[in-house]
């Protein structure tokens, strides 16, 4: 039988992951990316639970924990950058987990591990989908049309091709608070420790090391949504300039380097909620199907899974339904339960008030002592819903 043709829109953590199993199935596969080369913005992502265990199974957890950023874990500060809390590595559930990389070295790791078998076509992307019998007509915006079995948006929270086969269907929510990130030079003041700053008026600053020696900056902000995702970068850079120029602390050096920054990321943080994840021969997985938001630290977990489960349901499934509703039953009650947030969030990181501040950072010490640490532990190996490391893999059998 020939092998099924398989079209993946979005080049970044979903989508290569779901080549790299699709072709270990005997599945051709093709990547069509927008951007003219691979997006290597941001911050440090976390690889927890059964992606962890994905990563072994691909043979990259190796080249990942190498790829460490070696943070040691984060400090929170005042405006005098006195450490008001800590939060050590691996000790709790908030700030650095045991396996984290930063997201542009996770991409090339997947990248390098599919390029060989996987056709790549950057500076491309889909402009219209036409479902027949046998099949999916595909036309590419730069004019070339296509046959393929199957395609799938990996293109992330804003994807237009799930729009294009699914209209307004799927919710983007946003949760009330923007974020940017982007790469400035290292300073004196930087360390192996990430530095949590909260300036009033709910606005967030975070400096956190990498292993290129440059630092990751992030600014956050409560806001509600006023569009400023569609914005150009200018004109994102002018909103972040007006936010922060009197938040104090570093915010003046951090704003001078941003300034110079061409990778800048820059989004309402949002979550999407999809009643289906497939229709006819098109489906979707990462972001662009369930993202559940950075507040969670899941968005590269669950992407991962979620391709590891999408691929390995097509390999098992010759009907493409089948897989695709047995993806999304195996899938859905996982997502859901990430997807809720606790109580407060993102506002109880982002006060308003000094006071405010003052009792986050009196309630982040309490967190960090050694003794809550140890009954915060004792309860998550009661309440094993409340981790990520829950969801039992199904094993599929390669070609
Ligand atoms: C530049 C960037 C920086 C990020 N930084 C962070 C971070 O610091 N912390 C964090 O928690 N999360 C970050 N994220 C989000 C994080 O990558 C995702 O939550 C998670 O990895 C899920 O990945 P994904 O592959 O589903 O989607 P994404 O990582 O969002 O990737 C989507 C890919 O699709 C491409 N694309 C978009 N539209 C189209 C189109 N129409 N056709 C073809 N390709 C398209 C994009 O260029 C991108 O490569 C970032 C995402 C990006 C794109």
């Amino acid at each position: 039988m020939k092998p099924k043709k398989v079209l993946i829109s979005g080049a970044s953590i979903a989508g290569p992951t779901l080549a790299f199993w699709l072709d270990r199935y005997g599945f051709q596969t093709t990547i069509v990316e927008r951007a003219e080369s691979l997006r290597l913005g941001g911050q440090n992502v976390d690889i927890k639970g059964a992606a962890k265990r994905i990563a072994q199974l691909m043979g990259i957890e190796d080249e990942i924990r190498a790829s460490d950023t070696g943070e040691l874990g984060v400090l929170f500060v005042n405006s005098d950058n006195v450490t008001q809390a800590s939060l050590p590595k691996g000790e709790s559930n908030l700030g650095t987990s045991e396996l984290e990389i930063l997201r542009g070295d996770l991409v090339k790791i997947l990248y390098k591990h599919t390029k060989d078998k996987v056709e790549y076509l950057f500076g491309n992307q889909i402009t219209a989908l036409e479902e027949h019998d046998s099949g999916v007509k595909v036309t590419f915006q730069q004019g070339e049309i296509r046959d393929f079995d199957l395609v799938i948006c990996a293109d992330g929270i804003r994807s237009r091709t799930r729009n294009l086969i699914f209209g307004d269907e799927p919710v983007v929510r946003p949760v009330g608070l923007y974020v940017s990130y982007f790469t400035i030079p290292r300073a004196d003041s930087d360390s192996r420790w990430a530095r949590w700053y909260n300036a009033t008026n709910s606005r967030v600053i975070v400096m956190r090391p990498d292993n290129e020696g440059t630092t990751r900056a992030s600014f956050s902000f409560l806001s509600e949504p006023k569009d400023y995702e569609k914005l150009s970068l200018a004109e994102q850079k002018e909103i972040l300039s007006e936010k922060f120029f009197d938040a104090g602390w570093e915010a003046k050096r951090v704003l001078a380097a941003m300034e110079c920054n061409t990778d800048m990321y820059f989004d309402a943080i949002s979550q999407v909620i999809a009643p289906r994840w497939s229709k006819g021969r098109c489906a979707m997985v990462g972001d662009a199907a369930y993202c559940p938001s950075p507040l969670t630290g899941m968005g590269v977990s669950l992407s991962v899974l979620g391709a590891y489960l999408l691929a390995g349901e097509l390999s098992k499934h010759a009907d493409h339904q089948k897989a695709f509703g047995s993806y999304d039953n195996l899938f859905r009650p996982y997502v859901n339960k990430i997807q809720k947030l606790p109580p407060g969030v993102p506002k109880l990181a982002h006060p308003k008030t000094k006071l405010g501040i003052f009792v986050l950072n009196t309630l982040l010490n309490i967190i960090s002592s050694k003794v809550v640490q140890k009954i915060g532990k004792v309860f998550s190996s009661i309440n094993t819903s409340s981790t990520s490391d829950d969801f039992e893999l199904p094993e599929y059998e390669k070609l």
